[in-house]
């Protein structure tokens, strides 16, 4: 257990996601009765302009100090603690280099949305090289990931749109899946256990007076509905028929949305009707998601589909023509490695797709990995990194460029999540959720709607509840606060500040 104490409340989280980079899965504790491996101690004091931090280590009966200034900025509240909060970072990350060195691609980074701080940096510089030079000298982030940053911004351009108060996303849960992958983190309702199967009914009604509630609140406080997303879970698992309801609805309330994605997810999830549906509805854009062409890693993840399913949807959607296919990959599943990888590279270079997502496995606390770790083989950080190095190469021999980028905790090799696309079939959705460009209403279990505060660059959070029995409860009053969230009315439970 590693002990973590600071002066200042407010780094405490930096603090403890700096911890996590050199030790992984160790415990951080703010208080504990329990002798500490390691103790870690913050002190900020601020002399004039600048923020001195103060950063003792102590273990087994020895302790080290280190001493580093960081520029103070006091303009306004929110920017004041981000330069509090960067130099607490820069100062432990600089301590444990120290004592512990490590390499680590992505330096000092904590945060999920790299990008967002590189934009950051090039406005406070007022420039992209100095803001580049900034990265990799002051954060220690590798000149590859710089430059791989770099790339998106660029590919984003003419993309993101920042500031557009008049215009809303709209996301649409369906939380449900047949199976639970082995990493699945998020899911709701598991339709393996009968007793889930009940709430498919319910929860397309729910949902579909959701997506109604949701449309008219978009034409009551005059915004324009833009990109429409639907995810889950996995939304094709609700079957054919009530998914056509769902979006059939959805089509009326969001007119003139200017992009639909739907996840049709899982290749065991899709009845035959499924593909030729969503076409009919004049969904351009969805996900196929095979995460790996090798059977035996299907089959130890829990997806119970066989490799060839992959393949013929995949050709099955070429041949319906749409528009644009997504294909989730993930590096580094138990008992894969170089060969494995290279293998399901292989398997998917003569298939028709237009977008690849090559995610990295993060071992989340509440999946079935996490419980039984040790039962599960997983490759180290150094192959992870090159089997995600092989993903790149791959999409670029495709003509594919990075567009977006997100990296969550505890992942393998402290790595990343990238989408690639072919120029012109970027999905905007992602593009605003990860630059945190739009507000977002969300409909369903477990969405979670965002409304974007412009002038004081910042948003606020409304989570629908995750658990589907509640939903469908609570559905009036879930209603009736979201409503009040976006409209500026008194909502005293449920919002939350970012
Ligand atoms: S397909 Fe996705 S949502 Fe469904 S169980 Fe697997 S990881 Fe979870």
């Amino acid at each position: 257990m590693i002990l973590c104490i600071t002066n200042r409340e407010e780094v405490y989280g930096e603090l403890e996601n700096v911890l996590r980079l050199f030790f992984a899965m160790e415990p951080v504790r703010a208080d504990s009765s329990e002798i500490p491996r390691l103790s870690v101690s913050h002190l900020a004091v601020l002399e004039g302009d600048r923020w001195i931090h103060e950063i003792t280590i102590a273990s087994e009966g020895k302790s080290r100090q280190w001493r580093t200034e960081y520029p103070a900025r006091e303009e306004s509240r929110l920017l004041s603690l981000r330069w509090l909060r960067r130099g607490a970072k820069l100062a432990l990350y600089m301590a444990l280099q120290d004592a512990f060195p490590k390499e680590l691609p992505w330096g000092s980074l904590t945060g999920i949305r790299p990008t967002k701080l590189l934009r950051q940096l090039r406005e406070e510089e007022g420039g992209a090289e100095a803001a580049s030079r900034r990265l990799m000298d002051e954060m220690d982030v590798s000149p590859e990931k710089t430059g791989l940053l770099e790339e998106i911004l660029e590919a984003q351009e003419g993309l993101y749109r920042y500031g557009r108060d008049e215009e809303s996303d709209v996301y649409i849960g369906i939380p449900f899946c047949k199976t639970r992958c082995l990493y699945c983190s998020f899911l709701s309702a598991d339709l393996s256990h009968p007793s889930a199967r009940r709430w498919l009914d319910p929860y397309t009604d729910t949902l579909i007076r959701d997506v109604r509630r949701a449309g008219e609140l978009l034409e009551r406080t005059g915004k324009k509905p833009n990109a429409v997303y639907m995810g889950g879970g996995t939304p094709s698992v609700l079957g054919t028929d009530r998914l056509r309801r769902v979006l059939r609805e959805a089509r009326k309330a969001f007119p003139g949305a200017v992009e639909w994605t739907v996840e049709a997810g899982r290749p065991d999830t899709m009845d035959n009707g499924m593909l030729p549906m969503l076409r009919d509805e004049g969904i351009e854009r969805i996900s196929i998601n095979p995460q790996t062409m090798q059977q035996g890693t299907l089959d130890v993840i829990g997806r119970q589909h066989r490799v060839e399913e992959i393949v013929e949807r995949l050709l099955e959607a070429e041949s319906l023509g749409f528009g644009c296919v997504n294909v989730d990959l993930i590096m580094g599943l138990p008992g894969e490695g170089i060969r494995e990888a290279e293998s399901t590279f292989e398997a998917l270079r003569p298939l028709p797709f237009q977008n690849v997502t090559v995610h990295t496995l993060a071992i989340k606390h509440s999946s079935r990995l996490h419980e039984k770790l040790e039962e599960y083989p997983l490759p180290d950080g150094e192959t992870v990194a090159e089997m995600v190095d092989m993903g790149r190469e791959f999409a670029r021999s495709r003509g594919m460029r990075p567009y977006y980028l997100y990296r969550q905790k505890y992942m393998s090799g402290n790595l990343e999540n990238v989408g690639y696309a072919l120029p012109g079939t970027e999905c905007l959705y992602n593009i605003d959720i990860m630059e945190e460009t739009h507000s977002t209403v969300a409909a369903g279990a477990g969405g979670i709607s965002k409304k974007m505060i412009f002038a004081e660059n910042r948003h606020e959070r409304f989570p629908n509840p995750k658990g589907i029995e509640v939903y469908l409860r609570e559905f009036d009053s879930i209603m009736d606060r979201r409503d009040a969230f976006f409209e500026g009315r008194e909502n005293k439970d449920g919002s939350e500040r970012h």
